[in-house]
């Protein structure tokens, strides 16, 4: 019997990287506008990433009447004693693009001098749970790294990603091939901490790991 799960997000960046990391495991994705749910409506109350998640799981399992993931993520830049991080989605304001806010973030590291640290977290927290509110797993990932000093844009990825560096590289994760970042990511960390999780309910085996 394969598992049906609700990939509980709206944005198409996220949804395109959980989607290649449960390629190959037997679970059925679902999208939020199979089940009538447009633009997300949850408000993100929570104080931490993991808070937020299990919110947005939560509400979307009921919602759907299945099993739903949720992640919550952003950026946590030590020069700013961690902001935007819960933000990140809505720093600077709701009409803001991705651009804008990415040179709002530049902005804002420029005010405070040239030799500023801009050493940076990508944190990510994932949930999954039932219709009931029963919580099936959550897990957290995180990657180290820093801002650019400015948009280092690529084919890949989306959001803050041409301002990235990951710890240990030269590009950006706008510039490094999917495959790398999804080895590294926050995101690709909190789902390969989820799996094993989901084993042990018997919605994932052994064999289909991903990643
Ligand atoms: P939320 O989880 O819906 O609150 O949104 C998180 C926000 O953080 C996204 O809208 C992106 O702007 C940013 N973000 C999270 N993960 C990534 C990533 O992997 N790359 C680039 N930006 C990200």
């Amino acid at each position: 019997m394969t598992f049906t799960l609700l990939l509980a997000s709206h944005n198409a960046g996220k949804r395109a990287e959980l989607s290649r990391m449960f390629a190959g495991v037997a679970i059925t994705l679902r999208a939020p506008k199979d089940y009538g749910m447009e633009q997300q409506s949850i408000a993100e109350t929570g104080t931490t990433f993991a808070e937020n998640a299990r919110l947005k799981a939560v509400a979307s399992a009921r919602d759907a009447g299945i099993p739903a993931l949720a992640d919550d993520s952003g950026l946590c830049v030590s020069a700013l004693a961690g902001a935007p991080g819960v933000h990140t989605a809505r720093f600077g304001g709701i009409g803001l693009t991705d651009d804008e806010r990415r040179q709002l973030l530049l902005s804002r590291l420029a005010a405070l001098g040239r030799e500023t640290e801009r050493s940076a977290e990508f944190c990510c927290a994932v949930c999954v749970a039932d219709p009931s509110g029963a919580i099936l797993g959550e897990s957290e990932g995180r990657c180290s790294g820093h801002i650019a000093l400015s948009d280092q844009t690529g084919p890949y990825g989306f959001g803050y990603d041409p301002l990235f560096i990951p710890a240990g590289f030269g590009q950006s994760f706008a510039q490094l091939p999917d495959a790398v970042k999804d080895r590294i990511s926050h995101r690709g960390r909190a789902i390969l901490a989820i799996i094993p999780q989901l084993e042990t309910l018997r919605i994932v085996h052994e064999s289909e790991r991903p990643l």
